[in-house]
């Protein structure tokens, strides 16, 4: 979240996100950070995995066409060992990489797995053209080129390892021209094309990739953008309601406690009234900061329940830990000393905050922790404002889910 409490221009509550500060920094070298890489390969590679086979799979075909083809334009006698080459790396290459898009892991494995067979399957073809050239037969040469384009745009390899394979190929096509004695201008020429195609290739790919990338990121982004509050920069509603039915249906599933805090702000009508509604939206994203800040382990989610409103999503989480947390958050909201003249508790700004802490059950609910959570606060409220209250499972004619507040008041709750 933002840490600037001065007045905002607007895009200044974007969120200190890895998403936003990776779009911010750019990404020349076509690479995230580490957590985001990692992200966007996997969604890259499940999304592409199908493309990928049918690529392949016309990459075979081509191989097979062009392996016919250039046994009609050569003699027999210089087959063996091409065919040696053919059916011991190139083929083989390609049905390894078209078998490991079929893996139930197939997502994990076909990048590294891509990354080792290009090079194996390249260098083949480099071989193979120096073959044909030393048996007279110079056509073959065109293969190499369009393999190289092939790397960079249809086998799913990154920019770096199409690079690379074609780098590696090159080097091996230079070599084995060498080896053979091709006369130094058509071996320098030949060597020119290749570059020139690796330029245009890499040129394409590099391209593609950056933008591809870039749209990536930018939809997170919309995501994140989608459930974060305006305001506040912390969670919005919509978010609050996903992650409370995600951490609600994981702890039902391990018989693990969760709890609630619903947190509101004392008095908060009578703050806007006597300091205006800026100096209350400054207010509001004080306290969210504080709740941001008071929440230790990544699975806490805080969020903008509503208006003056804030909410604390505490899976796994004793009830004496989830009083603590509250309690703390009481605390520094108080130390914020914001001075709240027309106040019923203290002439400072506060608030109160209810508690749910249940154990989901069958017949339990998230929206009945909501309202549980709604009960305690209310509780906190009749009992004077600025502090805790707290209902919890072993309160078990509370029904949650069909619990109503009963009339008058703070019935059935319990302090701290
Ligand atoms: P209580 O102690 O019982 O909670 O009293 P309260 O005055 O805080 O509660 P009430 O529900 O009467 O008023 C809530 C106020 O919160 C009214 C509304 O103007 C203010 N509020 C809600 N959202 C915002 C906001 O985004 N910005 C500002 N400045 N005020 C807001
Ligand atoms: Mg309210
Ligand atoms: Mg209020």
């Amino acid at each position: 979240m933002s840490r600037n409490t001065e007045p905002q221009a607007p895009d200044a509550a974007l969120p200190e996100s890895p998403v936003a500060a990776q779009l911010r920094s750019g990404f020349r070298w076509l690479r995230f950070g580490a957590e985001l890489e990692g992200a966007y390969r996997t969604d890259w590679y499940r999304e592409r995995l199908v493309y990928l086979r049918v690529n392949l799979s016309i990459a075979l075909l081509l191989f097979l066409i062009f392996i016919l083809a250039s046994r009609r334009v050569m003699s027999a006698d210089s087959q063996a060992v091409m065919n040696l080459v053919r059916y011991s790396a190139l083929i083989p290459s390609v049905v390894l990489a078209l078998t490991v898009t079929f893996l139930k892991d197939g997502r994990r494995w076909y990048p590294r797995a891509i990354s080792l067979l290009a090079p194996v399957a390249l260098g083949a073809i480099a071989v193979l053209v120096i073959l044909g050239w030393s048996h007279g037969q110079p056509l073959l040469f065109s293969a190499l080129v369009l393999a190289m384009i092939a790397a960079y745009v249809l086998i799913g390899l990154q920019f770096f390892g199409a690079v690379t394979a074609n780098l590696l190929a090159l080097a091996i096509f230079t070599y084995g021209g060498l080896v053979v004695a091709m006369p130094s201008e058509e071996l320098a020429y030949n060597v020119l094309v290749l570059l020139a195609t690796n330029v245009i290739g890499g040129a394409v790919a590099y391209n593609v990739e950056h933008t591809r990338r870039h749209e990536w990121l930018e939809g997170r982004l919309l995501v994140e953008l989608a459930e974060l509050d305006g305001l506040t920069a912390i969670a919005n509603r919509r978010r609050f309601d996903r992650e409370l039915t995600r951490h609600w249906t994981q702890c039902a599933r391990e018989q693990r406690p969760i709890a609630l805090l619903l947190a509101d702000i004392d008095c908060f009508k009578a703050y806007n009234d006597l300091y205006g509604h800026q100096a209350g939206d400054e207010a509001l994203k004080a306290v969210a900061k504080v709740l941001a800040g008071s929440v230790r382990r990544p699975v806490d989610t805080v969020a903008r329940y509503g208006g003056e409103e804030f909410a604390m999503i505490l899976p796994e989480t004793t009830r004496d830990g989830a009083l603590h947390v509250a309690e703390r958050f009481l605390e520094e909201v108080r130390a914020l000393g914001i001075p709240h003249a027309h106040s019923s508790a203290v002439p400072v700004l506060t608030v109160s905050v209810g508690v749910g802490h249940v154990v989901p059950a069958p017949r339990r609910s998230p929206a009945g922790l909501i309202q549980l959570a709604d009960q305690a606060l209310y509780a906190a409220k009749d009992a004077g404002r600025d502090q805790v209250r707290l209902l919890a499972s072993e309160y078990e004619h509370l029904q949650t889910g069909y619990f109503r507040r009963q009339p008058g008041g703070n019935d059935g709750a319990a302090s701290q």
